[in-house]
């Protein structure tokens, strides 16, 4: 093979040859993919807001700047944007949700969520047909930084804090302050504002500990930033949400546990999640399956609201490094093509009356219609620091929407069903048999490195849904783990990894067992529970409990009640019931 000689070019030329070789090496190849905004570093906090403000001046008649009512607990705004065509007109169109940013440090999902932001508007202003014609069906709503404070602690104070996660809240009700914020010794504290929405509030997959990764928090929404979200997605009829989230290539959907009854629209959100991951390359699967977290944002605004609500965790799993929540910027730009396409079937979804409801009617024209819904619903029976069910808390529920009716008189809007899923009731099946034995055992010693091992039996007939494993450390700062294998039959050495603990409290872990489907029996055999101590000794015990079958829950109907209000008086009333693909005409309500 020749070698390549520089020999005979004068130097200016060789120069330009090095550099170009060079940028070929640094995969700065001259045909590479732009962001719509053509950034090429992460957004500060400052760029976000600069780019939110600048998009509504661009493009004042499709874009709507907003700020969310609550302040932050540090005093900042949180703001979004709405688009749509003519998007001041206060009529009854189905809206797209996409926000981001709830985990401070997954940077990648607010730039993806404002980078669609940007590409939807210029896409609308060159007249793209189909942009042009869903934007005129429905309207997105765009929130990409949800958690302001802890997205500006891990973006720009950076350092110990570049990996925070959580809100600021540094002691459970109280105002924290910045400096507290700031602290790399706080950087742990926080509300999972992803744990602490309400519907399946207080379930496994959620800490009760303030410095845990993933703590619940006291109450539901007892945080501004979740409590805000709320507000946003009970003032308008968010039919599909996308809450954004860094990474795993995955698009999750509820359940979020496995304990959970199988949502009504299982089949729905299963077909549509196919359709919005395959382009984004993610994996369609349930939150439950992924790893039980509950108290989710796509799980309340699902079994509350009804949206058709998931959340994308996009971006490379790069082998558990904590890098993987900001990776090179280079990601955000790769993975954007896919997004887009995504995002764009979401909206699509949003917009079709297929897959929501819709009420109509003929008003006096200039009249406000207002749909509302006021309802109390439960939380998960909240767990607690054994890991074991309590009461649920109910909490109040209120859905309102308006529109003005059009010159025609000749009103629609588009809702979610009036009878939400979580009252939508479930199947479910009475015992077949008796609940293996519980296990419970004392405290074990153990050395370095060593592993407590504990072995129980499901017998044939036996008839639980579930199981609870629950294994206390003594000593909780050594990093100490289990996990639940299935084995094999006598004699055979196989063994299948059946669920792993996930962190309660400081000293408690849990972790369920399931059927290979909601309320099916676990199936029989030899299960042993393998708790492994870290580098220092530590002391474990462990308990097993069994859980039989869910009985059935019978539906409890909602209904939406539709308003006719002309000079603030009310000038007509229906209760309209209203299930998803369909519509209801009440005829002339004023
Ligand atoms: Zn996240």
């Amino acid at each position: 093979m020749p070698r390549v000689t520089l020999a005979g070019r004068r130097p200016a030329q060789v120069l330009a040859l090095l550099a170009a070789a060079a940028a070929l090496l640094a995969g700065a190849a001259p045909a590479v993919a732009h962001l719509p905004s053509g950034r090429t570093g992460y957004r500060t906090l400052a760029d976000y807001e600069a780019d939110l403000a600048r998009l509504a001046a661009e493009a004042p008649r499709s874009v709507r700047a907003f700020a969310l009512p609550r302040r932050t607990l540090l005093g900042r705004e949180v703001r979004g944007v709405e688009i749509a065509r003519d998007v001041h007109a206060a009529d009854g169109r189905p809206v797209l949700a996409v926000v981001a940013l709830h985990h401070a440090r997954e940077w990648p999902s607010g730039e993806l969520t404002m980078e669609w932001a940007i590409d939807l508007v210029r896409r609308l202003k060159r007249g793209d047909p189909r942009i042009t014609r869903l934007l005129g069906a429905a309207r997105v709503v765009v929130v990409p930084v949800v958690n302001p404070d802890g997205f500006h602690v891990s973006r720009s104070v950076g350092g110990a804090l570049e990996h925070k996660r959580k809100n600021c809240r540094v002691a459970d009700g109280q105002i924290p302050t910045a400096t507290q914020c700031e602290d790399p010794a706080n950087r742990d504290l926080g509300v999972d504002l992803n744990r602490n929405f309400g519907a399946t509030w207080g379930g496994p997959g959620a800490g009760l500990d303030p410095a845990d990764e993933t703590y619940r928090g006291p109450a539901p929404f007892s945080e501004p930033e979740t409590a805000n979200v709320r507000d946003l997605l009970t003032g308008r009829q968010v039919t599909v949400l996308l809450t954004n989230h860094t990474y795993g290539d995955a698009l999750l959907r509820p359940p979020s546990a496995f304990a959970s009854p199988p949502p009504p629209d299982a089949a729905l959100l299963e077909r549509l999640g196919e359709r919005i991951a395959r382009p984004a390359g993610l994996r369609n699967l349930t939150a439950a399956e992924e790893g039980e977290g509950t108290g989710g944002t796509d799980d309340w605004a699902y079994w509350s609201l009804g949206s058709l609500a998931y959340t994308p965790e996009i971006g490379p799993d790069l082998g558990g490094l904590a890098l993987a929540f900001h990776p090179e910027f280079r990601t955000v730009v790769d993975r954007y093509p896919g997004v887009r396409r995504a995002f764009t079937v979401a909206l699509a979804a949003a917009a079709d009356p297929g897959r929501h409801a819709v009420v109509a009617g003929r008003a006096a024209p200039g009249a406000t219609i207002e749909l509302s819904r006021t309802s109390t619903t439960a939380t998960w029976p909240v767990l607690d620091t054994d890991g074991i069910e309590g009461a649920p808390v109910a909490f109040p529920e209120v859905v309102r929407t308006t529109m003005r009716a059009p010159a025609s008189g000749r009103f629609a809007v588009h809702a979610n069903p009036s009878t939400p899923p979580a009252a939508q009731g479930h199947p479910g099946r009475a015992p077949s048999g008796p609940l293996p034995d519980p296990v419970a055992e004392g405290m074990t010693a153990l050395a370095p490195g060593a592993a407590m091992r504990r072995r129980f039996t499901i017998r044939p007939g036996d008839d639980a849904a579930l199981g609870d494993v629950r294994v206390t450390w003594a000593q909780p700062r050594r990093q100490p783990g289990f996990a639940v294998y299935r084995l094999g039959d006598e004699g055979d050495d196989a063994r299948e990894r059946v669920a792993v603990g996930m962190r309660l409290t400081a000293t408690r872990q849990h972790a369920t067992l399931h059927g290979l489907r909601w309320n099916a029996p676990l199936p029989p055999g030899r299960y042993e529970i393998v708790a492994t101590a870290g580098e220092r000794a530590n002391a474990a015990q462990a308990t097993v409990t069994f859980r039989g079958p869910q009985p059935p829950a019978a539906a409890a109907p909602e209904a939406w009640t539709l308003r006719c209000l002309v000079g603030g008086a009310v000038a007509g009333e229906r209760q309209v019931r209203v299930a998803r693909g369909e519509r209801a005409d009440v005829g002339a309500l004023c």
